[in-house]
């Protein structure tokens, strides 16, 4: 697990998709850039959303809110009181924990740690193996499941101020179960706010404090009334929004899934109250068959429903990925009530009330958020992707199998050799092909090699030209994972390559 996510890092920095930022001073920490390769396969990602749920529903409609906001907007969000991470430091190894992630490390080792129990008795009894049964009897391994459902049924409780010594409680008691940090020396927990803030002004006394908006969803409900009336929107109806945000992660770690910096694709929809759940469920559903279109295995996915709610939540469930580290939250799905607009409109004074011409009466409309991080969309993406084949002859190949409406590179132009002409006629397929398509050109190194480097940058097709190109005006189109070759005609190829990667 550790090696394969490992190798993921190494390929994106590689392949020019993922750099750590200000890398000539030694990075900083859980900041990344994305490079030539990176900045394709994100935007393609950002499309892909974009297109489902914005140009595909005619009752969505999006908008590009500033980062900055008004900072009571963050009084009323209840990000100010209520956006802590409990935090926990070990005094032995001055390491410090977010205690909600160190929890779920120990349930993980725990976890494992059952499941080799189980392999090894399954082995050792063949096929009258009864998982069940084995459990109840065995009570060293029982022992351990029932420590993990105590702490599930305890977490369920919430890290609020109100139990943190039950927090520290726990993970002291989880150290001696089950070692992970090596010391059992904790301070007690910390609640620790997330928001960045800067200011905004020129001299001291009359700057304004403000923050760095942590998610984009403010301001779709700042926007909620504007929108509505220019719009013309009728309930339901639902806006959507691509952008920076900014949490203070404190143990921020796996690379691009926790960052300081970061990118969400979120969606608002609103609806009449008391048809919420309904709403929830088709949101729950549609999202889900939106990750299933890419093609990256049914059995990758899974819900998780919370019993632990946000501040602002009556109901939540994330999808749930399975990365290279286990299986973690991919997107969000929550079922806000009216709870961020009717907060707007006390700390605001303004009305944001919809009427309602079929009842005719107003109301504050209940809200029901998609949530996606957008570089945890793609380090799914990635991830998912590289793999290592063994091939006929003995050797291996690493082929980065992006879905291909994805790929940031559609399709790479070779000629076979560089003279005789064929450079020309491969340049020239190009200039045609890029106007409808991201497509290269390489004419380095043997053909064989060529192949290798764009299986590894994921380009979904090489066109090959050689010397018959000359007199039939074909070329030879190699497919990335089958690594098939058929001859095709060049005037062709536009639509062999179209059907492949569009949507
Ligand atoms: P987590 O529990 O992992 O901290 P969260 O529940 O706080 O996530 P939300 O506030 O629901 O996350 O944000 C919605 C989505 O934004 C998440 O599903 C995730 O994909 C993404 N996201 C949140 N925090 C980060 C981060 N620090 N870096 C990258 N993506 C993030």
């Amino acid at each position: 697990q550790d090696d394969q996510f490992k190798k993921v890092i190494s390929h994106a920095k590689e392949y020019g998709y993922v750099f750590q930022s200000s890398e000539i001073y030694d990075g900083l920490s859980a900041v990344y850039d994305y490079a030539q390769n990176g900045v394709e396969l994100k935007k393609n990602i950002r499309d892909y959303w974009w297109k489902a749920m914005v140009q595909m529903h005619d009752n969505i409609v999006g908008l590009d809110a500033a980062i900055f906001m008004h900072p009571t907007t963050w009084k009323a969000s209840g990000h100010v009181d209520a956006f802590n991470d409990p935090l926990i430091d070990n005094k032995d190894s001055k390491k410090r924990y977010r205690a909600d992630v160190l929890i779920e490390d120990y349930c993980a080792k725990i976890e494992t740690k059952i499941e080799k129990e189980v392999n090894k008795a399954a082995k050792r009894f063949g096929e009258a193996f009864n998982k069940e049964e084995f459990l109840s009897t065995n009570g060293r391994v029982l022992g351990y499941q029932e420590k993990i459902d105590g702490i599930l049924a305890r977490m369920g409780k919430s890290l609020g101020e109100e139990n943190l010594a039950d927090v520290k409680a726990l993970i002291e008691e989880l150290e001696i179960a089950c070692p992970l940090s090596g010391s059992r020396n904790w301070t007690d927990v910390k609640q620790f706010n997330l928001m960045f803030g800067t200011k905004l002004g020129a001299s001291a006394d009359s700057a304004m404090d403000l923050y760095l908006r942590p998610e984009t969803a403010q301001g779709i409900f700042v926007n909620f009334l504007n929108v509505q009336k220019t719009g013309r929107m009728k309930i339901p109806f639902g806006i959507a929004q691509t952008g920076k945000a900014f949490r203070n992660e404190i143990v921020a770690r796996q690379f691009i899934f926790r960052m300081r910096e970061f990118e969400q694709m979120e969606m608002q929809f609103f609806v009449k109250p008391g048809t919420q759940k309904e709403w929830y469920e088709k949101w729950k559903e549609t999202r889900l068959k939106w990750h299933l279109s890419l093609g990256m295995g049914e059995d990758n996915y899974r819900f998780h429903d919370h019993d632990k709610l946000a501040h602002y939540a009556e109901a939540a469930a994330d999808i749930e990925f399975k990365f290279p580290f286990g299986f973690k939250e991919l997107e969000g799905i929550h079922s806000r009530t009216d709870f961020d607009l009717s907060q707007h409109e006390k700390h605001s004074g303004k009305k944001l009330q919809y009427f309602d011409h079929e009842e005719n009466k107003s109301y504050v409309p209940y809200v029901v958020e998609t949530s996606i991080g957008l570089d945890r969309m793609f380090l799914a993406v990635f991830s998912n992707s590289l793999v290592e084949e063994e091939l006929e002859n003995n050797t291996t190949r690493t082929v980065l199998k992006l879905p291909a409406v994805l790929a940031p590179v559609k399709a790479a132009i070779l000629p076979l050799v560089k003279k005789d002409g064929l450079p020309e006629v491969a340049r020239k397929i190009v200039e045609d092909l890029k106007w409808d398509f991201n497509v290269t050109y390489d004419e380095k190194d043997a053909v064989g090699r060529r192949y290798r480097r764009q299986d590894a940058n994921g380009t979904p097709f090489c066109i090959t030209v050689d010397h018959d190109t000359l007199e039939d005006h074909m070329v030879t189109i190699r497919h990335r994972d089958t690594m098939e070759q058929n001859r095709v005609k060049i005037e062709d190829l536009r639509n062999i390559i179209k059907q492949e990667v569009d949507v």
